[in-house]
């Protein structure tokens, strides 16, 4: 029984049955099958209509949507709707620019023509998490839709209604009907549908052992794979800093979601010279935040998704603070149902504490003291992740270490890490590997195929 359930009340919103052996099966080949005749070149057109309608449908249900987010993952509602704009932004991307990244690369070569065509390889399975119900999917499917490829999509099991709504959506904006199919499954269920022969490929997005899990499979039956993991990423403030500037963004990139972001910044590392100030300017704001019903539009901070997220979160921090760390704020909450945590800050936090070394999902902030640039960098890297970066200084030497030295995908400068459909998303280390969103995102389950002519 998969199960929706209000984060913020403990209510169960609806209940869903697994999809059987035979229901599995039966939407495998309706994948394959479709992907027979949408694969063409020639529907190309097709398919890029069907992705502008959907862009179309997302913006004109843009509060009803963003309702169903908050009622099943806890967003607060501003963001929530802010995330449904986000999705049709990408589709309207994807539209816009398919035909550009699909063009033959011509390579000039002693044949009559030599080039690369991009292919659609065939089903695709997307494993996705609950904490972006929409944009994580969307940013998956709309570049795989249309380049030809099909799309399975295993959503998180505490988002079943935005994942049957999703498959609702893309058949309401005219895809072929088995072109995108929401599979009710649990994750111990995944590894079968990898290795099944009709699937091609295998996207996720989530945590470090879903990610090793699917990887391995993956690497077994010889299917290409994108892994979109975890982060606990830096955001380094140096002396030289817009330091009003810094903080409102350092509070927007730790608390966006409740704090439920793979590229939240998690781990900030200030100069000594800013130390203080800093420190104070950020708790004051942190403690500005109104926590509460995640539907009301001026509310910050919601509810965690999930029961065992909260517990997960309350038991790194009591061990960091059991390990010497200082709490130096801590927010208020609702009492009461609902799965609270409130926003938090912490110093003094050993090398070994869980807030120094893994992912804090959930508003809680780890702010280091560092002496000068290599110990900032020094510490930046002291993670297994490697997702995003952010780092504040208007030392254009400064900059360039920062943007050649740090180990991660993404470097903000004097900003936050944020995806844009327009620019290549992914991580290094134990973040990941393969790039989602602009060409190379679409690139990620094609078939670079040479051809040559003469
Ligand atoms: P999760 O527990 O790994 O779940 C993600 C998805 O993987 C769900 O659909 C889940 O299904 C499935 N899954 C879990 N274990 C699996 C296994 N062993 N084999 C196959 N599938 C499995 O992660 P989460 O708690 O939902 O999401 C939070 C994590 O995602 C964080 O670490 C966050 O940083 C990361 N994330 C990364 C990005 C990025 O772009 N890099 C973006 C967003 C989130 P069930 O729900 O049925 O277990």
């Amino acid at each position: 029984m998969i199960k929706s359930i209000n984060p913020a009340t403990g209510e169960t919103l609806k209940t869903y049955e697994a999809l059987s052996p035979e229901g599995l099966e039966d939407k495998l080949q309706a994948s394959a099958d479709t992907f027979r005749t949408f694969r063409s070149r020639g529907m190309m057109d097709t398919r890029l209509q069907a992705l502008e309608r959907l862009a179309i449908l997302l913006r004109d249900r843009k509060e009803e949507l963003g309702r169903l987010i908050t009622d099943e993952m806890g967003k607060p509602i501003k963001q929530a709707i802010a995330e449904i704009e986000k999705s049709a932004s990408c589709c309207d991307y994807y539209a816009k620019n398919a035909k550009t990244i699909l063009k033959n690369e011509e390579i000039q070569t002693e044949h009559d023509a030599s080039y690369v065509r991009w292919l659609p390889i065939g089903p695709v399975l997307a494993v996705m998490p609950w904490n972006f119900p929409f944009w994580q999917v969307i940013r998956f499917a709309a570049p795989a839709l249309a380049a030809g490829n099909t799309a399975l999509l295993k959503h998180a099991s505490n988002v079943p209604q935005c994942a049957m709504k999703l498959e609702e959506l893309f058949r309401e904006a005219d895809f072929p009907r088995h072109a995108f199919q929401t599979l009710l499954i649990p994750s111990s269920d995944v590894a079968k549908v990898i290795e099944d022969d009709r699937v091609k490929g295998v996207t996720l997005t989530g945590s470090e052992p879903a990610g090793r899990s699917v990887a391995e499979i993956a690497g077994k039956m010889i299917k290409p794979s994108v892994l979109e993991l975890g982060g606990a990423d830096p955001f380094i403030i140096m002396r030289s800093a817009d330091l009003k500037a810094a903080v409102e963004t350092a509070v927007k990139a730790r608390t966006m979601n409740t704090g439920q972001s793979c590229i939240a910044a998690k781990r900030f590392i200030v100069h000594k010279a800013v130390y203080l100030d800093f420190l104070d300017k950020f708790s004051e704001a942190i403690m500005a935040l109104k926590a509460g019903n995640p539907a009301e539009e001026d509310t910050d901070i919601g509810p965690l998704a999930t029961a065992s997220i909260r517990d997960e979160l309350t038991e790194q921090v009591e061990t960091s603070l059991s390990e010497g760390a200082t709490l130096v704020v801590r927010g208020s909450v609702p009492e009461g149902e609902g799965n609270w945590y409130p926003a938090t800050v912490l110093t003094d936090i050993p090398a070994s504490a869980p807030a120094a070394k893994e992912e804090m999902f959930g508003p809680v902030a780890s702010i280091f003291r560092v002496e000068n640039i290599d110990e900032a960098i020094e510490l930046a890297n002291a993670t297994r992740f490697g997702l995003g970066s952010a780092a504040w200084t208007q030392d254009e030497d400064e900059q360039k270490r920062f943007i050649d030295e740090l180990d991660a995908g993404f470097t903000a400068i004097n900003g936050m890490t944020s995806s844009d459909p327009r620019l290549p998303f992914g991580g290094v280390k134990a973040s990941g590997y393969g790039r989602e969103l602009s060409g190379l995102g679409m690139r990620a389950f094609l078939n670079a195929k040479t051809v040559t002519v003469d």
